[in-house]
């Protein structure tokens, strides 16, 4: 288990002339963790991020970064804010310089870079957003979901080991929401730790390694999503509503369904679910097989080329710079978010598929494949596509 990077101990705190908002809270986060603190609005997650990176002091109890307790002193809170990366809910609020790079340079200016490690830090913190060439343009001009990467860019160019969103998906739409959750996972997949505020439990839970219910500044449950998401009274208590699949799951074996163990997280596995239930043969004989372009492994192979000449294969795409080359290149994608298990969905059917993917997120979708083909004993193919095949 990798070491706790950031606690609370205990933590206690009132707003001048508020109520208590947070009322003795200790929990911990674990190095390369994803971090989900969940509950309604006023349950006190933005005042728990706020002193994960010093901008709020607890009247009683300790946070911790690397096992050392925070200091408050100006030299201190410096060093902490170059670790600890913060986004706001309200990118403008974020955004404060008329370019998009003077706002994501402003960061590494005043921990004083030279004027190339600026501009190689901007350069690449815009690259990791999807953001490449944005530089001149003026924040205010972007539509909400870029401004969020513009935002998220300026912490990234810092490099901070943990990176704190506070209700990360807000003001976006649901395709804005999943190319922002799918973000983050690229970053946790990248190294960093990822903790995040939110009331929408149905994009926390499949993301979440483990999941903080909050309540009138306090904890109400903490333990990987499905189980702590998984007690109706308590979830009813918190003002949300259970994970639809979750929900399904439960009701199945309150019906005396024989289930598999693990708790489903995505339709793909609910799939897998009531097919046990009902002990239904698969509907399918011989599965399809998916297909990997890693854009990082070979640039010259002709992607086009390849969906011409197989017509009706579902394109998937996995990483920024993944959706990049695929706008670059015109090609259409049937699917940008959960993209492994869509790809497993098809091949269930029989169908082919393919995904463009950044080198970083080819394990990922062997793990993926190899895991769900161990668990239903089918065997689904993935090979990889190069040049002698374009
Ligand atoms: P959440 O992020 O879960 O919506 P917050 O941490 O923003 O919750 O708020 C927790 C509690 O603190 C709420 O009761 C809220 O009204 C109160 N609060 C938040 N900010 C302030 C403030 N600046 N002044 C007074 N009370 C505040």
């Amino acid at each position: 288990m990798s070491r706790i990077i950031l606690e609370a101990r205990d933590i206690r705190y009132r707003y001048p002339r508020g109520m208590e908002a947070i009322r003795g809270i200790s929990f911990h986060v674990r190095r390369g963790e994803k971090i989900a603190l969940v509950g309604p609005n006023g349950a006190g997650k933005s005042t728990i991020l706020l002193m994960f990176n010093g901008m709020i002091r607890p009247d009683s109890g300790t946070i911790l970064f690397d096992n050392v307790p925070i200091s408050y002193d100006r030299a201190s809170l410096r060093t902490l804010r170059k670790s600890v990366g913060f986004v706001l809910q309200n990118p403008d609020r974020q955004i404060i310089s008329p370019t998009v790079y003077q706002d994501v340079a402003f960061g590494p200016t005043n921990l004083g870079f030279t004027d190339e490690e600026v501009k190689e830090a901007v350069e690449g913190a815009l690259g990791r957003v999807g953001l490449s060439g944005f530089g001149r343009r003026p924040p205010h001009h972007l539509s909400g979901g870029e401004k969020k990467r513009v935002a998220i860019a300026g912490v990234l160019a810092m490099d901070p080991d943990v990176l704190v969103f506070d209700e990360p998906t807000s003001g976006l739409d649901p395709s804005g929401s999943e190319d922002i959750m799918e973000l983050l996972d690229e970053l946790n997949q990248q190294g960093k730790t990822v903790i995040i505020s939110t009331h929408d439990i149905e994009l926390a839970y499949p993301w979440a390694d483990r999941a903080i219910l909050l309540l009138n500044g306090r904890i109400l449950q903490e333990d990987v999503p499905d189980v702590a998401f998984g007690n109706p009274e308590l979830v009813r208590k918190a003002r949300l509503s259970m994970p639809t699949v979750l929900e399904l799951y439960l009701e199945l074996g309150r019906r005396g369904f024989c289930l598999p163990e693990r708790r489903p997280k995505t339709v793909l596995d609910m799939l897998n679910v009531i097919d046990r239930a009902f002990r239904n043969k698969p509907c399918y004989t011989q599965p399809g097989s998916i297909t990997l372009f890693d854009i990082d492994s070979s640039h010259d192979t002709d992607i086009p080329g390849w969906c011409a000449a197989h017509p009706g294969v579902p394109v998937g795409a996995m990483g920024t710079r993944a959706k990049q080359r695929a706008a670059d290149e015109k090609i259409w994608l049937d699917f940008t978010y959960g993209v492994i298990d869509k790809c497993i969905l098809k091949a269930l059917l029989g169908e082919h598929s393919l995904i463009i993917v950044t080198g970083s997120m080819v394990g990922r979708v062997h793990e993926r494949v190899r895991e769900f083909c161990r668990e239903n004993q089918v065997e689904i193919q993935v090979s990889s596509l190069s040049k002698r095949h374009g």
